[in-house]
């Protein structure tokens, strides 16, 4: 069995795991590892965008719009600090490299999206994710103190009086034990254990799981987000492929399968599902249409390419008939519980991004606030651990335990993940 040492351990590269690395000390050896490629992560699939207050006056408009989408059961802190933070962390990340489409006088080209009140989603075509995973990975890539172990599994934390001091990784079947001064818990959301899932397969939920075995507080895992349109194909048993909301913000009408509209397309996401859901049971069809067929032809194959092509792929030709789509799983709002600067209830331990509950998201996420998220929880994360890390010593125990491999712990995971949330009233379509 072999041992390390490293100043700090993300697990995850996705855009909470990488920015977070990407905003540390450059004196401080960082180690990020990804269970599966590095950009085989929820990040890379985002399309519609990053929200961003316009300006200081667009700050409470944007809070407001947060929390309403929340029922107002999010925490009133974090969403002040989300809506405050979101300029300088968007302008660092087009610091580092987003090409954000702009509009003919060069402005960022802000989008609408349900339930904002007005346009402030940056984007780059219909597949933002890509480019801030290539920008952000691109970048890692290049730091000396940053070193990247695709393949590598987080098995499980390594814990001595409330204090994590680590992390057992398997790599090539090879149990690895790491031992760090601060370990962050980037490690995505659970959509893997759902049968209809816009997610990545293999984001099960394992940072939970860990969370749960050693007694870390979590908060709101019953939260889950219904996308109300996924691309519906009665063959497909894998992914579903999402068909982002800002089809509906650039003017998508939704029908019934007998042409009749029965929404408001820009409502929450929440409410659009459950009326999709109903609109479904009265018309005895799997799916609804989304219609984007009179907008024109051009404009679509430029502004949403990636949905063009990924439909037409499927036999459907957006530009000249409606797209049949369903609700499936998308977005995780619980997680574990984190203060303002990520940091779980347990000591030298941080989570992130979708693994992570900050409380800003409350009952329901409002659109393109996740990618957001991962930005500025991880920057305030990052610069708690650059203040601190130096008063912190390595520590180091014999780690006694054998673990017997990926799949073994995985199916623990998935089966403790679903208890739990069950447990707490949550659904999972498994
Ligand atoms: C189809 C789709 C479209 C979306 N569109 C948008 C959008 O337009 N705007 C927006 O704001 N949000 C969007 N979201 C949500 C957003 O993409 C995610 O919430 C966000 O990217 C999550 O980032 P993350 O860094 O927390 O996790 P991810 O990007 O999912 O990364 C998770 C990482 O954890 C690693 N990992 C997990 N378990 C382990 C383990 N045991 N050991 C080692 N590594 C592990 C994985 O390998 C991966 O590297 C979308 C999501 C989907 C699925």
């Amino acid at each position: 069995m072999k041992t390390k040492y490293v100043d700090v351990l993300v697990v995850g590269s996705g855009v909470a795991g990488l920015y977070c690395a990407l905003n540390l000390r450059q004196d401080l050896d960082v180690m990020v590892v990804s269970k599966d490629k590095l950009d085989c992560t929820n990040t890379y699939l985002a399309q519609g965008g990053i929200s961003v207050a316009r300006d200081i006056n667009d700050v409470p408009l944007f809070a407001e719009d947060t929390l309403k989408a929340g029922k107002y059961e999010n925490d009133l802190q974090a969403v002040k600090v989300l809506t405050r933070e979101s300029i300088e962390n968007v302008d660092s990340l087009v610091a580092l490299g987003l090409d954000v489409d702009k509009d003919e006088d060069g402005k960022w080209d802000y989008t609408k999206e349900g339930a904002h009140c007005v346009n402030r989603i940056i984007h780059t075509q219909d597949n933002t994710g890509e480019n801030v995973a290539k920008t952000l990975i691109k970048n890692a890539l290049c730091r000396d103190n940053i070193q990247i172990s695709e393949d590598t599994f987080l098995v499980d934390i390594i814990v001595k009086n409330n204090k994590c001091i680590g992390g057992i990784l398997f790599k090539d079947n090879k149990q690895i034990n790491i031992f760090a001064k601060s370990i962050v818990l980037a490690c995505g959301g659970i959509g893997g254990l759902y049968k209809n899932s816009t997610s990545q397969r293999i984001l099960n939920g394992d940072g939970l799981a860990i969370a749960i075995r050693h007694d870390v507080e979590l908060k709101d895992i019953n939260y889950i987000q219904i996308h109300p349109t996924a691309f519906y194909d009665e063959f497909d048993e894998g992914r579903r492929f999402l068909i982002s909301e800002s089809v509906r913000g650039e003017g998508g009408k939704l029908y019934n399968v007998n042409g009749e509209s029965f929404i408001d397309e820009l409502l929450p996401r929440d409410v659009v599902s459950q009326a999709i859901f109903k609109e479904m049971e009265k018309t005895n069809s799997p799916y609804v249409l989304l219609d984007v067929s009179f907008l024109d032809e051009d404009y679509l194959k430029n502004r949403f390419s990636t949905i063009y092509n990924k439909c037409l792929e499927k036999g459907t030709d957006i530009t000249k008939e409606p797209i049949k789509v369903s609700p499936a799983q998308h977005y995780f709002m619980g997680g574990i519980k984190v203060d303002l600067d990520a940091k779980t209830s347990m000591e030298n331990l941080y989570a992130l991004g979708e693994t992570a509950c900050t409380g800003i998201h409350g009952a329901n996420r409002l659109a393109s606030n996740s990618l957001l998220e991962g930005l500025v929880f991880s920057k305030r994360a990052s610069s708690k651990i650059n203040n601190k890390i130096d008063s912190f010593n390595l520590t180091k125990i014999d780690v006694d335990k054998i673990y017997a491999s990926q799949e073994e712990v995985e199916n623990d995971n998935r089966k403790i993940v679903v208890k739990a949330i069950r447990d707490k009233g949550g659904v999972i379509d498994d």
